[in-house]
């Protein structure tokens, strides 16, 4: 069984070699070594059938040596203390590599959301939201969305912490606004910034723009996705919109092969018809069985294609399937989706992968520009949003590349190091 955790630490040491053996570096390892705050709550729910039902609950608080902590809240019923604290321990990675003025954090609830009713839903997030409401806001620890939370969970996540702080403080109207900074990725009618829902994906797109050509990446490029959410449908869209050739998908259900490029609307809107991608062969604006083939969900790991997105989950490309991955370039959008043996053997193949604190920092990014309006009363339009975004993202492409050449390594090992520099150049 693979421990993220141990995963994260092994990549974090993989890029420490790569540094000169200062005092200052063993003292920042060590601190990274382990998270400043673990925080474990259990949430009481009232179900509809008036039952009360206790979910396990997680607030990791990693490292905010760069700005205050920084990092979404998964629902899933996997979710546990060593996923939360690996998930919180990229985040310092990704925010320190893209240079966001944000230390990292994670949380979750171990709980499967489908299984709720949105009643249920809703007491869990501000049930949830209550118990950490002593150890977040909008100068402390930012919470975003993540899997199986979205907009309208992080808004009644800001509404329940700041219903519960105005009881006890009193403040202006203008401090009562920038309270609504304490959560990211929220509705726009409550604060939410343009361009968020999608900036995951918009991020990635920027990356892959700026390594397509460095790695021969071309029109005819064939691309599978596993995972077919806020990030692997944005992400298999942007493809698409560019004359891109996405030839399958796959969701936690099932997945479809579409040989000749698959529409990613048209497959989103028969998801969402079906609650699954299988089934759904979707070429223009019609879908049918002719256009392509069921396959198991596992197999669109080794599918004959040039290109593999992991958006779903970690640990999704392992010891036992790394060696049948046909594709030469992996693009991770999910985070921690490789296991460090993977990695090696996806090194030894001749593999490229396009590491996670890299290309799916494009949802941070625009969390962070969500903060900033929000506590300076801004609205920036979707272009404005975007046009930061490919400038940070631009930015964060060209050093992981530079510094591959440069120390002569894997882009995650020089995406690591960035990181790494970064947060030893912290002042104490
Ligand atoms: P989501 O809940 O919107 O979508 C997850 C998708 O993965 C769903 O389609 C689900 O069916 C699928 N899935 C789950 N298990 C699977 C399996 N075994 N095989 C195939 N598909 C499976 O979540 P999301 O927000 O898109 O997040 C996906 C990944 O991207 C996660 O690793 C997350 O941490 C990362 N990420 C998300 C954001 C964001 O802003 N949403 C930002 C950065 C990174």
């Amino acid at each position: 069984m693979n421990n993220p955790f141990e995963n994260a630490l092994q990549q974090l040491g993989k890029a420490a070699k790569k540094f000169e053996g200062s005092r200052k570096l063993q003292e920042t390892l060590a601190l990274l070594a382990q998270p400043q705050r673990e925080i474990h709550v259990n949430v009481p729910v009232v179900m509809d059938d008036g039952s009360l039902k206790i979910f396990p609950g997680y607030r990791v608080q990693y490292n905010n040596a760069r700005g205050p902590f920084k990092g979404g809240i998964r629902y899933h019923p996997q979710v546990d203390l060593d996923e939360v604290k690996a998930l919180a321990f990229w985040m310092v990675m990704k925010n320190a590599l893209v240079d966001i003025p944000y230390g990292g954090a994670k949380g979750g609830v171990a709980v499967d959301p489908k299984t709720l009713s949105a009643g249920e839903l809703e007491r869990l997030t501000r049930a949830y939201t209550r118990a950490i409401a002593p150890d977040i806001g909008p100068y402390v620890d930012i919470p975003g969305p993540d899997v199986n939370t979205n907009e309208t969970i992080m808004t009644w996540m800001a509404e329940e912490y700041i219903s519960n702080l105005k009881s006890q403080t009193p403040m202006s109207k203008e401090e009562k606004e920038k309270l609504w900074a304490v959560t990211t990725g929220k509705s726009l009618d409550h604060g939410g910034s343009e361009g968020r829902h999608s900036a995951t994906a918009q991020g990635a797109w920027y990356v892959f723009s700026a390594f397509a050509e460095k790695l021969n990446i071309t029109k005819k490029s064939t691309i599978a996705i596993q995972g077919f959410g806020n990030a692997g449908y944005y992400f298999a869209k942007q493809l698409h919109d560019h004359g891109y050739k996405v030839v399958a998908v796959s969701d936690s259900k099932g997945a479809v092969y579409v040989p000749e490029g698959l529409d990613p609307d048209a497959t989103m809107k028969c998801k969402e018809e079906k609650g699954t991608v299988a089934g759904c062969y979707c070429k223009g604006s019609v879908c049918d069985v002719r256009f392509g083939k069921p396959i198991p969900s596992e197999k669109i790991f080794s599918l004959p294609v040039d290109i593999l997105i992991p958006s779903a989950l970690e640990n999704a490309i392992h010891k036992d399937n790394a060696k049948d991955i046909a594709a030469k370039i992996i693009f991770e959008l999910a985070n921690g989706p490789t296991t460090p043996e993977a990695d090696e053997i996806l090194a030894k193949k001749g593999v490229t992968v396009v590491p996670d604190i890299l290309t799916n920092a494009g949802g941070v990014t625009v969390s962070y520009f969500e903060w900033e309006q929000n506590l300076h009363g801004l609205h920036w339009s979707e272009k404005e949003v975007n046009k930061k975004l490919k400038l940070k993202m631009e930015r964060a492409a060209a050093v992981v590349w530079d510094t591959s050449q440069k120390l002569n390594t894997t882009f995650r090992t020089a995406a690591f190091a960035v990181a790494l520099e970064r947060i030893l150049q912290v002042k104490e």
